[in-house]
């Protein structure tokens, strides 16, 4: 008989502005990638073919076909249940509503297909293949425009009743503050995200702040981002140095709350927001020490992902890997 060809899975990314697909290997290699972009207002009858059509780029980059893979696993943005498949809702995808996206994947390829939310995704990548490897309880944060996160509980991912659980950017820090995208007000993303900073730095632009933000934004107040703020704070604008320390206030705050609630031994931060390094992360960590109780920050181990833009396909080629060990000889 000849050797059994090693297990494949198909990992994708689905977020609101792109597909990230790759085939991945049992021990996390990836064999291949496809990038493309979400056609994410025309809804799911333009973003599943996407969808399809990415992983068959990846595939055939890779030279592989749909038999040798051996499952799909998906992270996409929005909320959704692991033990269904459906996505209920998104705000990144306008349209979907309820929709069955594990049959729909399963149906088309004939492979078993597993779907969890995109921090979930990449919580799981940075468990199996990246900072987190061997943690057992240990939350993944992803710093972006919003704040995302993936809680791990006695190493396994909390999913929670109805499979909505790690929301932490909805937790409410200032009952009276900023209107979030999901209707509530003084949600930690409104306070303690990249997309918090731009709208702060705007604002203040608006009143006639003296900054040279904008400068850094080529005079464009729609391409203020982190990034720009961090230059403009790096070159002594004390504008953008009081902005980024409020960030970091917010975010400590939040973390302190994280780590009173869960106790864990790590928090891995990702996602763009993050890229700010120290300037951000080593006052939002001390805020979070003033607050938390002593025994939970004693222990806890605050570490930058490792996995980059690939945690969400290599964490949801592991969902598929795992998903189907043991009913696999
Ligand atoms: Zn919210």
């Amino acid at each position: 008989m000849p050797d059994k060809a090693e297990p494949l899975f198909l990992g994708v990314d689905l977020g609101g502005t792109k597909i990230l697909t790759a085939v991945v290997n049992a021990q996390g290699k990836i064999l291949s990638r496809d990038h493309s972009v979400t056609p994410a207002a025309e809804g799911p009858k333009a973003v599943i073919p996407a969808m399809l059509d990415s992983m068959a780029s990846a595939l055939n980059q890779a030279g592989k076909n749909v038999p040798e893979i051996s499952a799909v696993g998906i992270g996409a943005a929005g909320l959704s249940n692991p033990r269904t498949g459906v996505l209920f809702t998104s705000p990144n995808l306008p349209g979907w509503r309820d929709v069955p996206l594990k049959g729909i994947i399963e149906k088309k390829l004939g492979k078993k297909t597993f779907l969890i939310n995109d921090a979930n995704a990449a919580a799981l990548g940075e468990l199996c293949f990246g900072a987190a490897r061997n943690a057992c309880n240990f939350i993944y944060l992803g710093l972006g425009t919003g704040i995302g996160a993936g809680i791990v509980v006695d190493g396994k991912i909390c999913t929670g009743a109805a499979g909505t659980a790690g929301e932490v950017g909805h937790m409410v820090i200032h009952d009276d503050g900023p209107r979030c995208n999901c209707g509530n007000r003084g949600c930690w993303e409104t306070l303690a995200s990249g997309g918090a900073l731009a709208r702060d730095a705007r604002d203040k632009i608006k009143e006639g702040a003296r900054t040279s933000i904008l400068d850094y934004a080529a005079g464009d107040t729609e391409k203020i981002d982190a990034e720009v703020i961090q230059k403009a704070a790096q070159d002594g604008d004390s504008l953008a140095g009081e902005l980024i320390a409020r960030i970091a206030y917010y975010l400590g705050v939040g973390l302190a709350n994280l780590i009173n609630i869960f106790n864990p031994e790590m928090i891995v931060i990702g996602g763009g927001l993050s890229n700010m390094g120290d300037m951000l992360l080593g006052p939002a960590c001390e805020e979070a020490g003033r607050r938390a109780f002593k025994q939970a920050y004693r222990v806890v181990r605050f570490a930058r992902a490792e996995l980059g833009r690939n945690s969400g396909v290599l964490g949801a080629a592991a969902l598929a890997r795992d998903s189907i060990a043991g009913t696999q000889d």
